[in-house]
């Protein structure tokens, strides 16, 4: 059976870095013999050619590499006493225990009012603000939030990991911003934080020093080196999602439409990643449609999380105010360069078999 992939806000299929995996060497940056300063150096160009993808000035910023985007939120967060997010954060963020959640409005966007009112509060504070959410793609109204929270003098950290290679950005609006190498192409387990250096960020990781002693851990040179290459990639790709795959989640949209027109598409009415569809089959529980359409061929996810075997609903839809039955039964389509007109129609055709077969009918599958 053909396997289609329609989840590239999960992980994105990797680029054939053979050239680099061949680079046979020790690779110890804190080594102080020739090899240990070979690695130094790929460690010192893969950060410098960061901070030129992003137009960073390394005197007033750090770049700090981790092994994920989950632990580059961690670092940031677990940095303060006080933190406030908004409530369609990424888990990473609001599963920290003494975050303080703030409301979104009915398209998941932050709700600028409820931000002023906690306003006075925030003097010291982390406010987390994601550019981009991973379930609907909703791109926050991030520099009017910014200056908000630095007139209130609060510092703004934001989850980049979702916008990373599907929209330019630039951050400079914020005191911190997190970022994924398994997003762009690269293998899991490589991330950073970027911040300030004013940002007071305390290691989450004690060991020899690493990292201007943020992060304790011999450094993955080599995920470091991939990393900064794909992050050189990333103009091309934010013009192919912006362009062919923006195009491909039109189309299917218009195709899902066409064939039945009160579809629900969250987020739709305001800025969205180029790639991300987040649909309500009424009445057909997300868990059903993945299995269904996994097994018709197509890898896509449900917007809830599984944990010990159980779905949760969605934090994210509950938080947007749609009721139990719309965040269960919504799943989260997202797209990529790779995919093609074709591979769109036959997960549109199979969508529309799905829905003929069980969503016709007024109770939970
Ligand atoms: N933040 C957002 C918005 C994400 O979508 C993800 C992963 O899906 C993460 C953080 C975590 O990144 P990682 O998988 O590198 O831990």
């Amino acid at each position: 059976m053909k396997r289609i992939y329609l989840d590239y806000n999960a992980t994105t299929p990797c680029e054939s870095w053979r050239e680099v995996l061949s680079a046979n060497m020790p690779l110890n940056p804190s080594s102080l013999h020739w090899h240990g300063r070979e690695a130094r150096k790929i460690l010192q160009i893969a950060r410098e050619k960061i901070y030129q993808a992003f137009s960073i000035d390394p005197r007033k910023y750090s770049l700090t590499f981790t092994s994920s985007g989950t632990e580059a939120n961690n670092l940031a967060v677990n940095s303060f006493k006080s933190v406030f997010a908004s409530s369609v954060e990424h888990p990473s963020i609001i599963r920290v225990p003494h975050v303080e959640l703030i409301t979104v409005n009915q398209h998941g966007l932050i709700d600028l009012n409820a931000l002023r009112a906690i306003a006075p509060r925030i003097k010291g504070s982390l406010v987390c603000i994601m550019l981009a959410n991973n379930e609907t793609g909703a791109i926050q109204p991030i520099d009017q939030a910014a200056r908000l929270i630095k007139e209130y003098g609060g510092f703004l950290h934001s989850d980049c990991v979702q916008a990373l290679g599907k929209l330019e950005f630039n951050i400079a609006a914020a005191d911190s911003f997190s970022i994924s190498g398994h997003k762009i192409g690269t293998f899991p387990g490589i991330g950073a934080l970027i911040h300030k250096n004013t940002l007071p960020i305390k290691p989450l990781i004690f060991g020899g020093g690493q990292e201007l002693g943020l992060r304790g851990g011999t450094e993955n040179v080599l995920y470091a080196d991939i990393f900064a290459r794909a992050i050189e990639g990333i103009p091309k790709m934010v013009k192919e999602y912006n362009s062919k795959v923006s195009g491909l989640r039109q189309h299917m949209e218009h195709l899902i439409r066409s064939y039945l027109p009160s579809v629900k598409i969250w987020s739709e009415e305001v800025d969205r990643l180029p790639n991300t569809s987040c649909i309500l089959m009424p009445w057909v529980k997300a868990q059903i449609q993945t299995i269904g359409f996994d097994l018709a061929g197509f890898s896509v996810s449900a917007g809830s999380a599984c944990s010990s075997g159980k779905m949760e609903e969605s934090h994210v839809l509950k938080a947007m105010g749609l009721s139990s039955q719309e965040a269960s039964c919504s799943i989260r389509v997202s797209l990529g360069p790779k995919n093609t007109q074709e591979e769109v129609n036959s997960f549109v055709k199979a969508w529309q078999e799905m829905h003929q077969k069980l969503g016709q009918t007024r109770g939970h599958v």
